[in-house]
C-alpha cells in the first residue's frame, strides 16, 4: 500500500465514537459524551426532499446557485462578509472537502501551514495528505490566546498559509478581534493565506459576537473561509459546507470537484437551502440551548475542585484541565471508559498542548449529558 494513505492516521475523535458503538454491540452501556446526533435536531426537522425526474442529474460543481446566493446573503448579514455568490464560494461535502480542497489548491510539496495547538485533529493529516507540512504554535495559557510572535516566528521561506479556527475546537476560545486583526497583520506583512474554519459560527454564549476575519479588506484576495451545515444547522448526517474565498481558489476547487465528485447531493443541498430560511429563529435557540448545556454540565464538574475549568466562549465543547487527578489525558480517558463506562476525547489528540485536559461533546440532548457528566463524576480516580 502507499504511504501516502497508510500513513494517514484514524481521526482521534471518530475512533472513540467506533469504540463506543463497538461496546454497546457488545451490549455494554455507555455514555457518550464524545460525539452523537445534534439535540436540537435540525431546524426544518427529518426532511427527505424531492428529485424531480429532470433535476436527477449531476448539478453545479459549485454548488446550486440558490444555495449559493442565501449563503451569501447570510454571510453579508450576519457577518458583514460580502462576496459573490456566483464567483467566489463553492459547496462542500462538509467544511472536510472545502479544507481538503482549498489545501490541494494552495501547496506544493514541503510547504508549511502553520495550524494552531491544540487543534481539530483533521488539520495535520489534511495538510499532510495535501503534500504539505503543519507546523503546530500553542495557543498561550492561561487563557488560550493567539499567540502573534511565536506565529510570526514559526514562518519560514516555505510557509504558505496560517489555518486557524473561530470559535475554537476544542478549547471553545472565540478569537477577539485584536487577535485576529493581528494575524490579518501578519498575513498581509508576509504574504500567507489565513485559512478561518468557522464551523461554530453561530454557538457563541454571553452575548458575544463571531467575527470573521473575512471583513479584513487588506487580506481579501488572501482569505479562506470554510462553513459547515452540520454544526450551524444540526445536519452532519447530510454533508453540506461551503468554501468562501477568492475566485481564482473557488475554480480551482470547482474544477478539482468536477473530476473526483463530479457535483454536491442535490438532496442534502436542498435541505441546506430550506434550514437556511429558518436561521433568525434558529441561532437565537441554538445559542440558548447549547448555554444552558454548558452551565448545566460546567456546574457538576464543578463538585470536583481537581478540575480546571473556564466556561467556554463558543463551540459546544468543554476542555476541563486535568492535570491535578494525577494522569494523562489518554490514561484518564481509558480509566472513564472501563470503569465508569463514559466516553470521552483525550485532550492529547488535539495536539501536544492538549495534554492534560480530557474533551466533554455536548451535542446531544441535555438529560444525557448530566448523566454522562454524573457517571464521570463518580468514574474520577481516588
Ligand atoms: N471544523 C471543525 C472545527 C470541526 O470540529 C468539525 C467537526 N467536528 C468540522 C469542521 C467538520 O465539519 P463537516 O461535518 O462540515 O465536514
Amino acid at each position: 500500500m502507499a504511504s501516502r494513505l497508510s500513513a494517514l492516521p484514524p481521526s482521534g475523535t471518530l475512533a472513540v465514537g467506533e469504540r463506543v458503538r463497538a461496546l454497546r454491540a457488545a451490549g455494554r452501556s455507555v455514555f457518550n459524551l464524545s460525539g452523537g446526533a445534534p439535540d436540537p435536531g435540525p431546524p426544518v426537522g427529518s426532511v427527505l426532499p424531492t428529485i424531480a425526474n429532470e433535476e436527477n442529474t449531476l448539478g453545479d460543481a459549485w454548488g446550486e446557485l440558490t444555495l449559493r446566493k442565501s449563503f451569501a446573503d447570510r454571510l453579508a448579514q450576519k457577518h458583514g462578509v460580502v462576496r459573490s455568490a456566483d464567483r467566489e464560494m463553492v459547496v462542500t461535502i462538509g467544511a472536510k472537502q472545502a479544507l481538503y480542497f482549498a489545501l490541494l489548491a494552495l501547496l506544493e510539496p514541503g510547504d508549511e501551514v502553520i495550524v494552531i495547538d491544540p487543534c481539530w485533529v483533521t488539520y495535520a493529516p489534511s495538510v499532510e495528505l495535501a503534500g504539505g507540512r503543519a507546523i503546530p504554535v500553542p495557543l498561550v495559557a492561561p487563557d488560550d490566546r493567539l499567540d502573534k510572535a511565536a506565529i510570526a516566528a514559526a514562518i519560514t521561506d516555505r510557509t504558505r498559509a496560517i489555518l486557524i479556527n473561530t470559535p475554537h475546537n476544542p478549547t471553545g476560545r472565540v478569537f477577539s478581534d485584536t487577535e485576529l486583526q493581528a494575524l490579518a497583520a501578519l498575513a498581509k506583512e508576509r504574504d500567507l493565506w489565513l485559512i478561518c474554519d468557522e464551523s461554530f459560527d453561530l454557538f457563541v454564549f454571553d452575548g458575544r459576537t463571531h467575527l470573521s476575519p473575512g471583513v479584513f479588506d487588506e487580506i481579501r484576495e488572501r482569505t479562506i473561509l470554510l462553513y459547515s451545515f452540520s454544526k450551524a444547522f444540526a445536519l452532519p448526517s447530510y454533508r453540506i459546507g461551503m468554501l468562501v474565498g477568492p475566485e481564482p481558489i473557488c475554480r480551482l476547487v470547482a474544477n478539482c470537484t468536477q473530476q473526483l465528485i463530479s457535483s454536491v447531493s442535490l438532496a442534502s443541498q436542498k435541505v441546506a437551502y430550506a434550514a437556511l430560511q429558518q436561521e433568525t429563529d434558529w441561532a437565537p435557540f441554538l445559542r440558548r440551548t447549547y448555554q444552558e448545556k454548558r452551565d448545566a454540565c460546567l456546574a457538576v464538574l464543578k463538585q470536583d475542585r481537581r478540575f480546571g475549568l473556564r466556561p467556554p466562549q463558543g463551540t459546544f465543547y468543554l476542555f476541563p484541565d486535568i492535570r491535578r487527578m494525577g494522569l494523562s489525558s489518554a490514561s484518564l480517558t481509558a480509566h472513564l471508559l472501563d470503569t465508569a463506562g463514559v466516553a470521552v476525547t483525550s485532550g492529547a489528540v488535539f495536539g501536544s498542548a492538549g495534554e492534560g485536559h480530557i474533551r466533554l461533546n455536548l451535542v446531544g440532548p441535555l438529560t444525557a449529558i448530566l448523566a454522562g457528566t454524573k457517571a464521570l463524576l463518580q468514574g474520577l480516580p481516588a
